[in-house]
């Protein structure tokens, strides 16, 4: 009978645990509990978390279940469509779908008991509004800052904890974890304006009259300022920017004043009436039969847009927006890197207005909370139409994901490294696409060598455009060989004269110069000239780079630092020097070289701060900096007007790396920045340095020949047996003592080559060997592209998992990188 019927939930949970768990559903819960639906549930012995329901059924497990605690959600939070999206995502990239979970919910979804809370910053102290419980956690809060779910549970001795944290962070009484880490932007802050009444000259006059015969000097000095500050009563002024006081206070209480709330640091409200429709783009010729190949293929559902850079790949896809976007439906835009958004925004937000949503891992949790829910609704004002983001913006809540574009798809920062899932943006997009029925865009002007290939075999559509729009050329590549110019003393530190004159030229011409350089830091590293001793982290395999600006020696990896030695550590040899070069070396050189212009330098430890780098490029688009000099993280999508010269400061390193696509990457590079140049304009000019002219690839550069530089890498990787041609596995093992290491490495690859023979290939050490005190290894196993590996994969992960259960091999971290870049 109906009644005694048992319910049953297995539960996934945002841990690196494989499958669901099942749990009872209590009687009084039976209609909440549903698939997507976020419980609450006890796991382990004493922690609690928000677990999803992935599906209910009446089949009792073999042991007792624990009972459902509480339910979080009145609808679905996470969609089938999704969790079969993380359940892909977990079979091909190898880990399971709690490490899926982990990641795909933002942090404001995922609640445990040990979270951690405080008061939301902008909570506005309205007690008023809350409820008994809540005002109790508050008051608590006030006393201490920062408590653990769990403790805020036994002081106010309270069970259903879960519930009441999630609606006082749903009403932004609180705040969890991650965001108290972060830098926390105010979303709301309090603006001051004239009142109506002092709009005029007139009545201006008539305030500082009235106010200074009854002396009233400070008030008299606070409106000054405010004119000023507010173009004469015409702008909002930050309440805070004004002196807070008495005075401030009787102004706004007099009613000369008055204060307004406004959120800040958010998109602004674009007004339907000013978007520009984007019926108003004419495509060029060029740009409107890539279009018609990308909208009107109708039996491939991927499409390659290969253009050179500045060709109006971006139009084209706001056409194909557009389509989707008066059809209803929604439009994913990802983008490799975060820098890249500030500027893609402004230009999708003027024709699709407020419909446009930016998600990434910069945003705050309650921000990326907002995203989420209004990606979510099917309707009304609010519903965001286009998705602007990183790889993780996959993972948002659409209900009708019509088109993905997967912008400057060839960049290796689509890949996400650590922790699991390794996935590729890319490729995961067009797995999203397919579980839509949507279209996928790749876009490139220099496309991964794999995505070309399937657009030659058939597999993808391709759309092409040469030429740059409004008939601009392609800048002018000068390759210079610096033996040569050292010999006839050409050369001044690290660039030669034809790199200088070059800058020269365009600083005079009032033009900006960008410059290259592909590692950060000040100088590679420490030299002993006597015993050619390097300064090496202690816990990892590495040697140290210089930072001036902290005058110390630091490890990349791990963040080890000492401060600079005065003498060789090892031999004790004053004769130490610097070798080799880095972004802060290069910055300081040109700084003396060109006292009066201004250099600024872009790279991860510039840009550490949260928005650090939207400043740098607004500085550098409004023409306060002259020249930018950056890792690669200048060498992308950027399009700025006034930019003639590009340096490329070292090409030789970039081509040395020791990876399968050590040449595709350089192409891609020099041809990404070198795309930076004569956007607008005026020819543009690149100087790449090298030691070594006569290379090929350098030639290909200097040529804009991506076609040859396809087709020796085609080559290569077939002979070579790499991708597209095979499918590549990477097994890591770690471990802090490397005799076990080395045994249990021995042993994978032996079960490995058992089951896969000549496939396997490994043991070996890593380029760094070593990294935060644990030694490594890596296993490689190759598939031919025609074999089906799903087996394959279940295989290898049991076969890590044995490992594990070896004696003494417990700690040995095993993890897999599938497609690794
Ligand atoms: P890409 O994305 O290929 O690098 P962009 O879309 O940024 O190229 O185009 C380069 C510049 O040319 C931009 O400033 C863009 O506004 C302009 N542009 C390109 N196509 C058109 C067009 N059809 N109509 C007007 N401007 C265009
Ligand atoms: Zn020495
Ligand atoms: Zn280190």
């Amino acid at each position: 009978m109906d009644e005694v019927e048992v319910y049953y939930a297995d539960v996934l949970l945002p841990l690196h645990l494989p499958g669901t768990y099942t749990y009872r559903v209590p009687r009084e819960m039976r209609d909440e509990v549903a698939v997507g639906v976020r419980v609450v549930v006890q796991f382990g012995q004493k922690r609690m978390y928000s677990a999803l329901v992935r599906r209910l059924h009446t089949e009792a497990p073999k042991w007792r279940a624990k009972y459902i605690l509480g339910v979080l959600d009145e609808q679905p939070l996470v969609t089938e469509r999704q969790m079969l999206f993380w359940e892909w995502m977990a079979s091909y990239y190898m880990c399971y779908p709690g490490d899926v979970m982990a990641v795909a919910l933002p942090a404001g979804m995922k609640l445990a008991s040990e979270s951690a809370v405080s008061i939301h910053p902008d909570f506005d102290g309205d007690l008023s509004r809350l409820s008994n419980y809540e005002l109790q956690v508050v008051n608590l809060l006030t006393d201490h800052p920062v408590m653990r779910v769990d403790d805020i549970s036994r002081a106010l001795g309270i069970q259903k904890i879960m519930p009441l944290m999630r609606t006082m962070m749903e009403r932004e009484v609180v705040v969890m974890d991650e965001e108290l880490r972060e830098r926390f932007v105010p979303r709301k802050s309090t603006y001051v304006r004239l009142a109506d009444d002092y709009a005029t000259e007139e009545a201006q006059r008539r305030l500082f009259d009235e106010l200074e015969a009854k002396k009233r000097t400070k008030q008299v000095e606070l409106m000054m300022r405010f004119m000023t500050m507010s173009g004469f009563g015409k702008e909002l002024v930050p309440k805070r920017e004004l002196p807070q006081g008495s005075s401030l206070q009787t102004l706004i209480k007099n009613g000369v004043l008055l204060t307004e709330e406004r959120v800040e640091s958010r998109l602004a409200h674009v007004d339907d009436d000013s978007i520009v429709p984007a019926s108003s783009i004419v495509l060029n010729e060029e740009q409107q039969a890539a279009y018609d190949t990308i909208a009107h293929e109708k039996y491939r559902e991927t499409s390659l847009l290969y253009g050179v850079t500045s060709s109006g790949k971006t139009e084209v896809y706001i056409k194909l927006i557009d389509e989707q976007v008066r059809a209803g439906r929604q439009v994913l835009f990802l983008l490799p890197e975060i820098a890249l958004t500030a500027q893609i925004i402004n230009r999708l937000r003027r024709h699709f207005g407020d419909r446009v949503g930016v998600y990434h891992s910069r945003f705050s949790a309650s921000q990326r909370v907002e995203v989420w829910r209004r990606t979510a609704l099917k309707e009304g004002s609010g519903r965001y139409q286009v998705l602007l983001g990183a790889r993780s913006a996959l993972f948002l809540p659409f209900n009708d994901l019509g088109l993905v574009i997967v912008d400057e798809e060839h960049d290796a920062s689509y890949k996400q490294q650590d922790p699991a899932p390794r996935y590729h943006g890319r490729d995961a997009a067009i797995y999203l696409a397919r579980l839509w029925g949507a279209r996928t865009v790749l876009g490139s002007a220099t496309p991964s060598i794999e995505s070309y290939h399937n657009a030659l075999a058939g597999k993808y559509a391709l759309a092409t455009i040469t030429q740059r729009y409004g008939g601009f050329r392609l800048p002018q590549v000068d390759v210079v060989d610096m033996k040569q110019a050292q010999r006839q003393g050409e050369v001044h530190g690290h660039f030669s004269d034809t790199l200088l004159n070059a800058i020269r030229d365009a600083l005079a011409a009032r033009q900006q110069v960008i410059l290259f350089q592909n590692r950060r830091g000040f100088s590679l590293r420490l030299e002993c000239d006597d015993c050619h001793h390097i300064p090496q982290c202690v816990h990892c395999d590495v040697s140290l780079v210089y930072h001036k600006a902290t005058n110390s020696l630091r490890c990349h990896y791990c963040g080890y630092s000492i401060p600079v030695p005065s003498e060789c550590p090892a031999c004790h040899s004053t004769h130490i020097r610097m070798a080799g070069i880095g972004t802060e070396r290069v910055e300081e050189d040109l700084q003396i070289m060109f006292p009066e212009a201004r250099v600024a330098r872009m790279d991860l430890d510039s840009t550490l701060q949260k928005n650090q780098y939207i400043e740098l490029l607004n500085d550098f688009a409004e023409r306060r900096i002259d020249i930018l000099v950056g890792t690669q993280m200048v060498t992308k999508g950027l399009d700025f007007e006034h930019v003639s010269v590009v340096g490329i400061v070292n090409a030789d390193n970039l081509i040395n790396y020791p990876n399968f696509r050590s040449y595709e990457r350089a192409y891609q590079q020099m041809t990404q920045v070198s795309g930076r140049a004569g956007r607008h304009g005026d020819a543009g000019r690149v100087i790449i340095q090298t030691y070594n002219p006569g290379h090929q690839l350098l030639q290909k550069v200097e040529d804009n020949d991506y076609e040859g530089l396809y087709h020796d890498q085609d080559n290569e990787r077939r002979v070579f047996r790499y991708p597209p041609y095979y499918r590549l596995v990477e097994i890591t093992l770690k471990h802090r003592d490397s005799e076990v290491l080395n045994a249990a490495a021995d042993w994978l690859a032996l079960q490995l080559r058992g089951a896969f023979g000549q496939r396997v290939m490994g043991p070996e050490y890593p380029l760094v060997s070593r990294i935060r005190a644990l030694y490594l290894k890596i296993v490689t196993v190759r598939f031919e592209r025609s074999e089906a590996i799903a087996d394959a994969k279940r295989l290898m992960m049991q076969m890590a998992d044995d490992l594990t259960k070896q004696e003494g091999w417990a700690r040995v971290a095993v993890h897999f990188d599938v497609d690794p870049c």
